[in-house]
Parts: structure tokens; sequence; C-alpha cells
């Protein structure tokens, strides 16, 4: 067996990050696994970051990843880029595979984050950051005197619909059926709400822009229609999938999907193994809570292995 390690951490967000640099001052030599595709995270995919305190001018998310990165990096901590595939967490060591290599250690740090759904067009990507937003606490604040639209019919997005409409102009909900999904009482404040409106049975098939958002093509899904909508900003809020497949079956999740944890600590249910980040959070979702509570499981794995190894 090779080298049994202190910490493993998967996942390269603000929690895995954060999770490596305390870990690493701690002098407990992490290995953190950040993933071949997003190594940074969900921060790579945006532009300015506002709201992460430390940065009263803001800054770009990929550089704020960036110095997450050069801080664990600093301190000690051995980053490769690649993806876990395999794990068993209630071996001892615990097992930690990549396509290639098999890893073992006596704690893990789970902090593989959540995507957001998608519609699954081709310019929302491209326009990500630019007018097309998954966050409105993250982005709401660049959207000031705007038409906004928010897909969905949940109580998020009649959550962000309201939040909104503090910055928007006007804020109109598009749902693809004729009646919302939401609790009754989000209902109630969205219909009372005078800036929101509501287009039913319509999907949007297309984001309209160059470099930013400029419209959305609409279809009805009951005549086939088309239109298009001149619009400043899009959110998108139907809904959100925490990164469980590696750990589902071995570790108790919620019945949302997220991984359990011990709140306010981040022990999951398996000895030794902690989560930290939105693949616990379906209430923050912020860069700053994940980075919270991926200090919190250093700190955590840290006493944990004082005690047990
Ligand atoms: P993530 O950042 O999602 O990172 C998870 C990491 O785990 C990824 O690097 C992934 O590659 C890795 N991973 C997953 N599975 C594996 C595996 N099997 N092996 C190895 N690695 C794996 N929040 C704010 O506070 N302010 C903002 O302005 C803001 N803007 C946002 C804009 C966009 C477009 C998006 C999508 C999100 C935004 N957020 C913002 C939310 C914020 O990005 C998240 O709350 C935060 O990144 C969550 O951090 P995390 O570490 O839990 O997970």
């Amino acid at each position: 067996m090779s080298d049994v390690r202190n910490v493993i951490i998967i996942g390269s967000g603000p929690a895995g990050y954060t999770a490596a640099v305390y870990t690493a001052r701690a002098d407990l030599k992490p290995l953190v696994f950040e993933g071949s595709v997003t190594a940074g995270g969900a921060l790579m995919n945006t532009t300015e970051v506002e709201n992460f305190p430390g940065f009263p001018d803001g800054i770009m998310g990929p550089d704020l990843m960036d110095n997450f990165r050069k801080q664990a990096e600093r301190f000690g901590a051995e980053l490769v880029a690649d993806d876990v595939v395999e794990v068993d967490l209630t071996a001892n060591p615990k097992v930690v595979k990549t396509h290639t290599d098999t890893f073992y250690a006596k704690s893990v740090i789970l902090a593989t984050g959540s995507g957001y759904r998608e519609l699954g067009l081709e310019n929302e990507k491209r326009l990500s950051g630019r007018g097309v937003s998954w966050c409105a606490t993250c982005d709401g604040f660049f959207f000031r005197d705007q038409e906004i639209v928010v897909v969905g019919g949940g109580d998020t997005a009649m959550e962000e619909a309201i939040f909104l409409t503090r910055f928007g102009k006007s804020v109109t909900v598009i749902h693809r059926r004729d009646s919302l999904r939401a609790s009754k009482i989000m209902q109630d404040r969205a219909f009372a709400n005078e800036k929101i409106r509501f287009i039913w049975d319509t999907e949007v098939v297309d984001v309209l822009g160059e470099d930013r958002i400029s419209g959305v093509r609409l279809r009805n899904v009951k005549t086939g229609e088309e239109s298009e909508l001149p619009v400043g900003g899009l959110f998108i809020a139907i809904g959100h999938e925490p990164r469980t497949g590696l750990v589902k079956g071995q570790i108790d999740l919620d019945d949302q999907g997220y991984i359990k944890v011990e709140s306010p600590s981040t022990r999951t249910n398996i000895d030794g193994v902690f989560a930290a980040g939105d693949v616990v959070d379906h209430t923050y979702r912020q860069a700053i809570t994940a980075a919270g509570t991926g200090c919190a499981a250093a700190l955590d794995a840290e006493r944990w292995l004082t005690l047990n190894a």
C-alpha cells in the first residue's frame, strides 16, 4: 500500500481550497483532487464577484480562485488536476481512486459542489456572466433598472423574482406550465408584487445577443407560436444538482440529495469523513459560506485526526 495520507480533499471550489489552506497550515499535508475540467469550481464560470469580503473593488471569479489555489499551494497542499472516480469511505484507511491511481487516507473532506440546472441552450453558456445568471443574490445588483426575466416556477424562482424587483425595472417570470409549483405563500407574495408579471405555458428557446444578452426567444408550448422579448438579464431558477454521484449509497443524503452533516459541524455519518460547501448547502450557496464550511471541515478533520490517528 502506498502512503496513507492524513487527509484527502475532493473538490477545488472555495470549500475545497479553504479546507486545503487550513489543513496545510496545520501541517497535515493534504492531497487535493481538483477535478479535470473545472478546477477552481463554479466561480471559474463567472465574471466579476463583488460580494466576497476583502475585495472592495470586486474581483473576477477566475482570479479569485487562482488566489485561493496559490494560497493553498503556498502552505504545501498537493494539488492534482484529476477526477476522483471511486471511493471506499468505510474502509480503513479510506480508499480514493482516479482513473489511473489509488490513494489512501485516514480522513476525507468532500467538497464537490453542486451544479445549477441549465436550459441546455448553446447561447445560454456563451452569455453566462454576460447577462445570464443562476444566482440573484450574486448578480442582482448588476441589473439595476433593467428588464429582467426569471425562468422557473418553484420556490427558488419566486424568491429570485421577488429579490430582483429591488433592482429591475420589471421582472417577468416565464413558466412552461399554466400554474406554479411554488408554495402558496411564495405564490401569493409574487402575485402581490406589482413589478412581477407572468408569461405562462412558455419556454425560452434561445438567448439573444452578441457580447451581452439583448433578449430571449420564447415559444408557447400550447400553440407553438414564437416571439422575442428584449431583456437586460436572464435568471435561470430551475433547480440544483448536488454532485454526490461518487458517494451515493455510501453516505447519508438528505431528502433533496445533499450530503447530511451533523450541523453545525461538518461530520457526516461516516467516521473521519467530512463535507463542506454547496454539496451540503441548499440554503445559502455562496462562495463565502462554502469557504466558511471548508474551514470548519478542516478544523473538524484536524481534531478528529488528533483523537483517532
Ligand atoms: P464548487 O465551486 O462547485 O466546486 C466544486 C469542485 O469540485 C469543482 O472544482 C469540481 O471540479 C470538483 N469536483 C466535483 N466532483 C469531483 C470529483 N469527482 N473529483 C474531483 N473534483 C471534483 N457566489 C458568490 O458568493 N458570489 C458570486 O458572485 C457568485 N457568482 C456565481 C456565478 C455563477 C455563474 C455560479 C455558477 C455561481 C456563483 N456563485 C457565487 C456561487 C458560488 O460559486 C458557489 O456557492 C461556490 O462556488 C460553491 O463552492 P464549493 O466549493 O462548494 O463548490
